[in-house]
């Protein structure tokens, strides 16, 4: 044998460079803070790489919902558990499952909404809670940084009614009284099918419920862009009876201060190239 010493190429002896984190796991080791909180777009660092939003099964699936009274909000959901409309891309990591719907707002069309965009105020606020595919249960993803993600669309009130609420608003029509129930279907969602889905902007970051136990466990997604609902429409909201058969007047959480640190980031969609 000869005995030679073996050169070896420098590039077999260093290190793998480290794959660089994706941007969706980046948004992930944001610090929380409580919510809502007050956004200024202009001071949010913007962000367009992320992968479009992908809602999959919300309203097209003619499933059987409810739609109930529960003296504190209007809250929906399917009823069977083998349908489970998925959101994923955009900031989320892994696959999130849809577990209820439910409305925020106030005795006017300006301070109904929980989160606030460069001042603006609206009728009221709708959210869209999904837990974690990777947790058997909303209940166990709360305990968890990454459990929930809640998609806010803010509803501001028009003259003439939006008709892809006529559904909902059927169903709100029988459950002014607390605690009373209404059959419904997947139609109820039509009104989110809206070009803005896919393109739309929107800003993200890690926070908390806005009800008790204000767990800190949400990764946050509020759409720009109000969704536009014809003021009687939305007045259906404002007649549920809570506690004391008395309307419901205001269920919005004031906005909470944003702790050093914390980060908000504003994303522009990209329309996907398919
Ligand atoms: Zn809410």
């Amino acid at each position: 044998m000869d005995n030679r010493t073996v050169k070896i190429d420098p590039k077999f002896l260093s290190a793998q460079p480290k794959k660089t984190s994706s941007d969706a796991e980046h948004i992930s080791r944001l610090r929380p803070s409580q919510s809502p909180i007050a956004i200024s777009l202009s001071r949010c660092p913007t962000w367009s790489s992320l992968d479009p939003l992908k809602f999959k099964g919300y309203w097209d699936s003619n499933a059987n919902a409810i739609l109930l009274n529960n003296g504190s909000t209007a809250y929906f959901t399917f009823n069977d558990a083998s349908v489970r409309p998925t959101l994923s891309g955009g900031p989320l990591i892994g696959e999130y499952i849809f577990e209820q719907m439910h409305f925020h707002w106030s005795v006017d069309d300006f301070t109904g909404c929980e989160h606030v965009l460069d001042g603006h105020g609206y009728a009221a606020e709708c959210h869209f809670v999904h837990y974690n595919s990777k947790y058997e249960s909303l209940e166990t993803a709360v305990g968890h940084p990454d459990g929930l993600a809640v998609v806010g669309f803010l509803l501001e009130t028009v003259d003439a009614p939006n008709p892809r609420f006529d559904r909902l608003v059927q169903g709100l029509e029988g459950i002014q009284k607390r605690e009373s129930v209404m059959n419904v279907t997947s139609e109820s969602l039509l009104w989110m099918d809206r070009e803005d889905l896919q393109i739309g902007n929107y800003v993200t970051y890690k926070g908390s419920l806005t009800t008790p136990p204000y767990t800190e466990c949400v990764t946050w997604i509020i759409y720009e862009k109000p969704v536009q609902i014809g003021s009687e429409q939305l007045g259906l909201l404002r007649q549920l009876e809570g506690p004391d058969s008395q309307p419901i007047e205001r269920n919005v959480r004031p906005t909470q201060r944003h702790p050093p640190g914390h980060s908000v980031i504003y994303v522009k969609q990209v329309r996907s190239k398919l």
